[in-house]
């Protein structure tokens, strides 16, 4: 269905509803104070080693960090000491996630957008972009590829905001998803996660969200920074008012949508101010509904078809400086899992990881359509933004264990009930890690089975074989059960879990 222009206009006006944000505003100030942000990380300039070790104990525990102890983090700049950051930030990313990273794609539905952020490819006065909106069928044909050829069963599906990709297209649409099953070499395989990217909902249209089984709801603030947000979100666009935005995840989670993902778009203003944020931004939720931001993304600013902004930025992010952004999130909010996407390059990526990173994306494609169409040409005027790494998932899965790492394509989590403030629970004791491990053995046995290569399944065995015997020594009771799972799988069972 196509919309004319004043149904658009009358739609953008009824998105937004004050009573929605207001009641989440305490005494007239928002939880962003951005005086005090900016004054912190003055204060906190040239930080004394022994205040720095003391907080990095902190972070070992488990515990968030006082936005000072941040801004102390943020402004270590003695060579030593930042190395002794990274190689706590890796501890702690241990202790929580032991040596799994989560695999997932990006699935674009649709380019249609009604807000003109200066910053992206879709932005409503790019003339230079082929709009396209995706129909169910093409939506199928496309997870038909990431399912059947690919391997993934974890997705995350991303929308602009606009009428004709509203909620219920949305809804949908991740039925359309979750409705594909594939015959594979040794069983079958569908997606079993739909995390979501989408614009900023109401409580109504959340609740639909949290109705379809979705997994995490995410939302970028992009930029905490107030006025550098006026700048980049022009006024009359749904987007420019940064308290609709800001306050997204309070009503995702009162609409009982228990996974929320918040991240900030790093080059549109100053990189610390912004981790300033993403805690102030984790600490209010932990403190307002017990639960922490399941997920947090750092997207750097990347090149755009014709959008000057991403070429002239006076705020882009130096590759050590990028590293220094991971390490920092990793010791401020230690629970949380942090995205790594391929808008970095591979090289990044391998250098980068180490210091806390969680979930990383393979074999992305972003333009609209593109994996059944089987688009190679990131120049593509459909693109959003160009991609820094382009290489498959088998290639990525291969590295990782190379570099010690399980691939996990566990989606057991939500769908047990270990969500939200439970998950805070068991990741700040350690105990997530159980389930978490047996369950990333178990389907990494299954996507072995059904997609890796032959050189892949080398470097794979040897890491099954690694992970089996340390459960075998780690939890002798559990043992017996997880081998029978284990050889169900080899015989062709699927989606088997704890
Ligand atoms: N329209 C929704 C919104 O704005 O929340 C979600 C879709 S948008 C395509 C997803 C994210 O892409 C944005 O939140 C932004 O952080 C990121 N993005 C936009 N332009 C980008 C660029 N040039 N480089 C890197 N990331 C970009
Ligand atoms: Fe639209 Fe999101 Fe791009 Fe802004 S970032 S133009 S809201 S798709």
């Amino acid at each position: 269905m196509t919309v004319g222009v004043t149904h658009v206009d009358s739609w953008v006006k009824s998105r937004i509803r004050e009573e929605e944000y207001v009641k989440y505003i305490d005494h007239g100030r928002d939880f962003i104070p951005q005086e005090a942000i900016t004054a912190s990380l003055q204060a906190n300039k040239n930080p004394d080693p022994k205040r720095v070790k003391d907080i990095l104990a902190k972070s070992l525990a488990v515990q968030t960090l006082e936005p000072d102890e941040t801004a102390a983090l943020l402004n270590v700049g003695d060579k030593e000491l930042l190395q002794e950051m990274e190689e706590v930030a890796r501890r702690v990313k241990r202790k929580v996630y032991d040596n799994r990273i989560v695999t997932f794609a990006p699935l674009y539905m649709s380019n249609l957008c009604v807000n003109n952020c200066l910053y992206c490819g879709f932005r409503k006065d790019n003339h230079r972009a082929n709009r396209k909106v995706l129909s169910l069928e093409e939506v199928r044909r496309e997870t038909e590829v990431l399912v059947g050829e690919i391997g993934h069963k974890r997705l995350i599906v991303v929308y602009g905001e606009h009428p004709d990709t509203d909620i219920d297209y949305m809804t949908s649409t991740i039925e359309t998803v979750y409705g594909v099953k594939i015959n594979t070499r040794n069983g079958w395989a569908n997606i079993r996660r739909v995390n979501v990217n989408a614009p900023p909902l109401s409580i109504r249209d959340l609740r639909k969200l949290s109705a379809a089984g979705i997994g995490t709801y995410q939302v970028f603030q992009e930029t905490y920074h107030r006025r550098t947000y006026g700048e980049l979100h022009p006024e009359g666009t749904i987007k420019s008012d940064y308290r609709w935005r800001l306050y997204c995840m309070h009503r995702a989670l009162e609409a009982g949508i228990d996974d929320v993902g918040i991240g900030a778009l790093f080059g549109l203003y100053d990189w610390r101010f912004e981790v300033m944020g993403l805690l102030y931004h984790a600490r209010e939720l932990e403190g307002k509904f017990g639960v922490g931001p399941h997920t947090v993304s750092f997207p750097r600013l990347e090149p755009a078809l014709n959008i000057p902004f991403t070429e002239d930025s006076p705020y882009k992010v130096a590759d050590e400086d990028f590293k220094k952004i991971i390490t920092v999130v990793r010791l401020a909010i230690p629970y949380t899992g942090m995205i790594l996407t391929a808008r970095e390059t591979p090289e990044i990526r391998r250098d980068v990881i180490h210091s806390g990173v969680t979930q990383i994306d393979a074999s992305s494609k972003i333009g609209i359509g593109a994996y059944a169409a089987n688009l190679q040409n990131q120049e593509g005027s459909k693109q959003q933004f160009l991609l820094g790494d382009t290489r498959s998932l088998d290639e990525v899965v291969r590295e990782l264990a190379w570099m010690g790492y399980i691939t996990s394509f566990c989606t057991a989590g939500y769908r047990c009930g270990r969500t939200g403030r439970h998950i805070m629970d068991l990741l700040r004791s350690g105990k997530e890690g159980k389930f978490c491990k047996l369950n990333a053995v178990l389907t990494f046995r299954e996507w072995v089975d059904d997609f890796a290569s032959e050189e892949t399944k080398v470097v794979a065995e040897e890491i099954i074989i690694k992970e089996v015997d340390e459960i075998k020594q780690a939890m002798p009771e559990i043992f017996p059960q997880f081998m029978k799972y284990y050889e169900q799988i080899r015989q062709g069972g699927r989606d088997i879990y704890f």
